[in-house]
């Protein structure tokens, strides 16, 4: 299955110059859908996965899918604000200015291992600043998988040492 087919150019969104990839005619088609959940999968092989991370908002389609499939638990990175109990964050440097991210400080114990899972990698800001974040509570990152990588942004420059993996490139 052509998985390039359920993924559409959005020109100028959110702002003038960025050409957006939008997932969501992948995610209403049951047939793709459940190809790229098991696809994301494959992916992964045969390392064992305590708990896979996904970041706010569109880590959330496919992380939990994922850790059923790995038989893993799902642990949210979210923006600021969102989540309840104790947090760490980790600030991150975007095009203008600066972004933060939440996890729970107890959402990760020291030596599990981790997957870490958002549908595009563009910059590798976000996804390095998540890395940071599970880290800094003792875990070990196995994988850093996408949907999709936007391979003239070099955000796999930004995620040296670790292990990226991603579906499609572009
Ligand atoms: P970055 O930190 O630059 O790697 O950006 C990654 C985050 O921004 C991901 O959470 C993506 O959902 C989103 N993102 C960045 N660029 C795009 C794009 N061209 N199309 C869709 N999502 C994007």
């Amino acid at each position: 299955m052509d998985l390039n087919t359920y993924i559409r150019d959005i020109k100028d969104y959110p702002k003038e110059g960025i050409v957006f990839k939008d997932i969501t005619p992948l995610l209403k088609d049951a047939k793709a859908l459940h190809y790229a959940a098991s696809a994301l999968k494959e992916l992964v092989k045969d390392v064992k996965v305590d708990k896979v991370v996904g970041m706010e908002s569109r880590g959330f389609f496919f992380a939990p899918i994922l850790a059923r499939e790995l038989n893993a638990g799902f642990v949210p990175v979210r923006k600021p604000g969102k989540l309840p109990s104790r947090i760490i964050k980790e600030t991150y440097e975007l095009e203008y200015g600066t972004d933060t991210l939440e996890i729970h400080a107890d959402g990760i114990s020291k030596g599990e291992k981790v997957l870490i899972h958002d549908d595009v990698l563009a910059t590798g800001g976000t996804a390095e600043a998540v890395c940071k974040l599970v880290e800094r509570l003792g875990g070990e990152i196995v994988q850093c998988n996408f949907l999709l990588e936007l391979d003239f942004l070099k955000g796999n420059k930004k995620l040296k040492g670790y292990e990226i993996s991603s579906l499609l490139h572009y």
